[in-house]
């Protein structure tokens, strides 16, 4: 079959590797129906050192079970199913808290022998626990924004959770890419009144104003914040959704949030540090948030997403084909798309 490997910096090929097989009991094959790149495999894209040898890589997909292992129940061959971006067994202790990124049994795609989801099909392992049956057919419009279910939208969802989002909060997202949208959109979701998203690329900021943002701030530092201050009583909010993962964005996210309010970061950490000093201290704010164990939302987000109540596929902007899975990288990387979907056949 054919997936996608990633080199080096910049450095990302299409080429045969071999077909998945079921190696244990608890594993699936699943033909990959649709799959996408996402911002985080931007961090390898832009600093990976160069390698002889390629690495799998993408780790959000949606497709069709092929086989399953003999231990593996509620499954079969012809079952539309998304997989979570970490797989796990979802019975451990750290999974019955709903924090499968945890699993005492569990781990990341393409890593240590694992597929990844950028290519033809995937062996998944602990499928039971790992996969979400979808009550669609291989052909559903709503293929998009189930395929979103994968990271981005409980990832969004994650971030407002964590952030302590609900009706009559002030929230606050930072960062207009997918993840920040569809904070936005869960936001929204949770009931929030006033949701102030910072972005400055238009395009992605009328997508927020149509998943529920009521104010877009364009500016960045000093005069960003002077903005959400002024757009929030001077106050600042009550949650603050950090949807980037650099230094400015999170230094940004505290000078935002109100006294007794929580900042919740889910873009993969680019800094060392967090500025969390005694000005912190003195307004009682909160740092939560991490890497978001989508598989703890996937049932609860699944029927607005089949109602369609919700489009979170809606961040979807570029559709190619496996072979151009490096333009799409390159798309992204030079933000010429938001997020690109792979259909690989
Ligand atoms: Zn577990």
């Amino acid at each position: 079959m054919r997936a996608t490997l990633i080199y080096g910096a910049g450095d990302v090929r299409v080429e045969d590797v071999p077909d998945p097989v079921l190696r244990e009991p608890t594993d699936a094959l699943v033909r990959v129906l649709r799959s996408c790149i996402c911002g985080s495999d931007l961090w390898p894209y832009g600093s990976r050192p160069t390698s002889e040898h390629g690495d799998r890589i993408g780790h959000e997909f949606l497709g069709v079970v092929e086989d399953v292992g003999a231990d593996v129940s509620g499954l079969k061959k012809g079952d539309v199913v998304v997989a979570p971006f970490v797989w796990a067994d979802n019975t451990c202790d750290f999974c019955r808290e709903g924090l499968q990124t945890s699993c005492r049994h569990g781990g990341f795609w393409a890593a240590n022998g694992v597929d990844g989801g950028q290519g033809e099909a995937v062996r998944v392992p602990q499928a039971q626990g790992t996969l979400v049956k979808l009550p669609v057919g291989e052909d559903s419009a709503l293929l998009p924004s189930l395929l979103s279910l994968s990271d981005v939208f409980p990832t969004g969802h994650h971030c407002a959770v964590t952030a302590g989002v609900g009706p009559r909060t002030t929230v606050t997202v930072i960062g207009d890419g997918a993840v920040g949208l569809c904070a936005v959109l869960a936001a929204k979701r949770l009931g929030a009144e006033q949701i102030i998203l910072m972005g400055r690329h238009q395009v992605r900021t009328d997508l927020g104003r149509d998943f529920g943002a009521t104010d877009v701030v364009a500016e960045r530092g000093d005069e960003g914040i002077a903005k959400v201050l002024e757009l929030t009583g001077g106050d600042g909010a009550h949650a603050v959704l950090e949807c980037v993962g650099l230094r400015p964005a999170i230094e940004t996210a505290f000078a935002v949030a109100r006294a007794g309010g929580r900042v919740s970061r889910v873009g993969a950490p680019q800094y060392p540090e967090v500025p969390l000093g005694f000005g912190e201290f003195l307004r009682n704010v909160t740092l939560t948030g991490g890497v978001a164990p989508a598989r703890a939302y996937i049932e609860e987000l699944l029927p607005d997403v089949l109602d369609g109540k919700v489009e979170p596929g809606r961040v979807f902007d570029t559709t190619i084909g496996l072979d151009e899975v490096p333009a799409g990288y390159q798309a992204m990387a030079e933000r010429k798309a938001l997020k690109v979907l792979i259909r690989p056949v």
